[in-house]
């Protein structure tokens, strides 16, 4: 099953931030949107960066409240591990574990066409397990 399988599901809505938004925008919005991630973003660059929840908790751990006026590009991750509708989810949870990180931004032909969190990975292969075993059980019932 590939990362096609998730997207279909879940629409290709992506919340990006510019670089140059200030910290506490970026809060705000994680707040409103209720997601973990915003990908940074300018007209010319689909995928400038990624901030994370984290990325806020520990600019503010490390230089305090006055971090929240300081703007995303400073503290977001800027080399960013993206993947394609054709990754293979079992290949990007295997990303996701090894990276230590809950997001990963679908980019194709340079375009940001979706994003995949492990929460939606998580439920994907829940259902996929849900429906094996039931498949079983059912085989079992009528051999
Ligand atoms: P997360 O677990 O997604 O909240 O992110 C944990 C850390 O990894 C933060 O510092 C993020 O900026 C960074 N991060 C999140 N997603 C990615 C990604 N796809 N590629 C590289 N870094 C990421």
């Amino acid at each position: 099953m590939n990362v096609e399988h998730i997207l279909s599901e879940k629409g290709r809505q992506v919340v990006t931030i510019g670089p140059e938004a200030s910290l506490m925008d970026a809060g705000r919005m994680l707040s409103e949107k209720r997601i973990g991630a915003v990908v940074v973003a300018d007209p010319g660059n689909p995928v400038l960066g990624i901030l994370s929840e984290r990325d806020i908790v520990r600019a503010v751990a490390t230089n305090g409240v006055a971090a929240l006026d300081q703007p995303v590009s400073r503290y977001m991750t800027a080399k960013v591990v993206t993947c394609t509708t054709r990754s293979a989810i079992n290949d990007l949870m295997e990303t996701m574990t090894r990276g230590k990180f809950r997001h990963v931004p679908i980019v194709e032909d340079g375009r940001l066409i979706g994003i995949v969190s492990i929460g939606d990975v998580v439920k994907f292969r829940v259902a996929e397990i849900e429906s094996e075993s039931r498949a079983l059980r059912d085989y079992i019932a009528t051999a």
